[in-house]
């Protein structure tokens, strides 16, 4: 089957043909040959992050990114005696905020402007005015802009006070090189759909296990109980609770070796960033202006601002996509702009091909 485009968009992304292929057989769930597969991928994700497993333990949740992280506040923070803090600077961070708000969890949001990086020195002083805070939350890469937030910077603080840290990570583990044992946070949440490149269908949350270990009975859901998924599939090595997406698990097992053979995260990295280098050295050379500070961007996602104020992203949007690659609208409230993702399988010919598109669009309507 031909792909009508390449997706250039956070995930889901473009996959691999042998990423798609992995998903041509039905699984059985309690057979062993799936659940070692299942454990393995357990495995793979700590080797991944770098983390230690003698400290940290990988729990596999069915649903989007978003259950995930849901689930790691409802079951990290219990019913009584806890304060959140939520550094917000774009969507993603604004979904935790809404996910307390839903929960009833009291919280203290500490907001950025969506086109600014979260900074320390801020949270420091909101940490120094908040003595209550027992748990802080924010994102990683904020996939609203492609903000990289110094979570290195962020999590000491935290350590300092004993506040329990839960990292988004979605749009960047596996894609940006992360050393757990060293970043010391508590919990972090990615998905199978992002830089691992599979397709969607669970989330996973790598935690600590010595704080995992304390929030039993802490869950108001039972599906989205984090700390019952680990028992479950302690218990009974790769075992889910519920029944879990067996393609996808195949498809995410096939991405994790080929991010393997990539030569692992640096190397993943090291692609992802060569493709935003040259979608932005291109963009700019067209005339387009980029919203982030280039020392604040990551290699995710690029966010442009609209060149005119006439500009119809529908037209360019429909244009490129005729021509073989989806784009995303802008998600900054106060800047009109539109997004490029720069992950998935697609390498730097892909994007000169994509400014050559940008380029023909710009003759054909001037
Ligand atoms: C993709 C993403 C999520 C999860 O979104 P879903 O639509 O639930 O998969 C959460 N946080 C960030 C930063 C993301 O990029």
């Amino acid at each position: 089957m031909k792909q009508p485009y390449l997706l250039l968009t956070p995930g889901p992304l473009s996959t691999t043909p042998t990423v798609k292929a992995a998903m041509q057989i039905d699984y059985c769930t309690w057979d062993s040959d799936y659940r070692t597969v299942t454990e393995t991928i357990r495995q793979q994700i700590l080797a991944m992050a770098e983390a230690n497993p003698n400290n940290y333990t990988t729990v596999l949740l069915q649903g989007s990114g978003s259950y995930g992280v849901e689930a790691t506040i409802g079951a990290a923070v219990p019913r009584e005696g806890a304060v959140l803090m939520v550094a917000i600077n774009g969507a993603y961070g604004r979904r935790i905020s809404e996910i307390a708000d839903y929960y009833a969890i009291p919280h203290v949001d500490v907001e950025f402007a969506e086109d600014e990086a979260v900074d320390p020195q801020r949270i420091e002083q909101a940490l120094a005015a908040h003595p209550e805070v027992t748990h802080f939350a924010t994102v990683h890469s904020e996939t609203t802009t492609g903000i990289l937030n110094p979570i290195e910077r962020l999590v000491p603080l935290l350590k300092a006070r004993g506040i329990v840290s839960i990292i988004d990570a979605m749009s960047s583990l596996g894609g940006v090189p992360l050393v757990m044992d060293q970043l010391d946070c508590d919990y972090l949440v990615s998905s199978a759909n992002k830089c691992v490149q599979g397709v969607p269908g669970f989330a996973f949350i790598i935690a600590k296990q010595s704080e995992l270990a304390k929030t039993a009975g802490n869950a108001r859901s039972l599906s989205l109980d984090i700390y019952a998924q680990w028992q479950a599939m302690t218990k009974q090595p790769g075992k889910w609770r519920f029944t879990s997406p067996t393609h996808v698990v195949h498809a995410f097992a096939q991405a994790l070796n080929e991010l393997e053979i990539e030569g692992g995260v640096v190397q993943r990295y090291r692609r992802y960033a060569a493709n935003q280098q040259a979608l932005s050295d291109g963009m700019q050379a067209l005339g387009f202006d980029l919203v982030i500070d280039p020392a604040d961007q990551g290699p995710i996602i690029t966010s442009f601002k609209y060149p005119s104020t006439d500009f119809d992203f529908d037209a360019f949007y429909q244009f490129i996509k005729e021509r073989g690659f989806v784009i995303y609208p802008g998600k900054v409230s106060t800047i009109p702009s539109f997004r490029i993702g720069t992950i998935g399988d697609v390498d730097t010919t892909d994007i000169q091909r994509l400014l050559a598109i940008i380029s023909d669009y710009q003759r054909l309507t001037h």
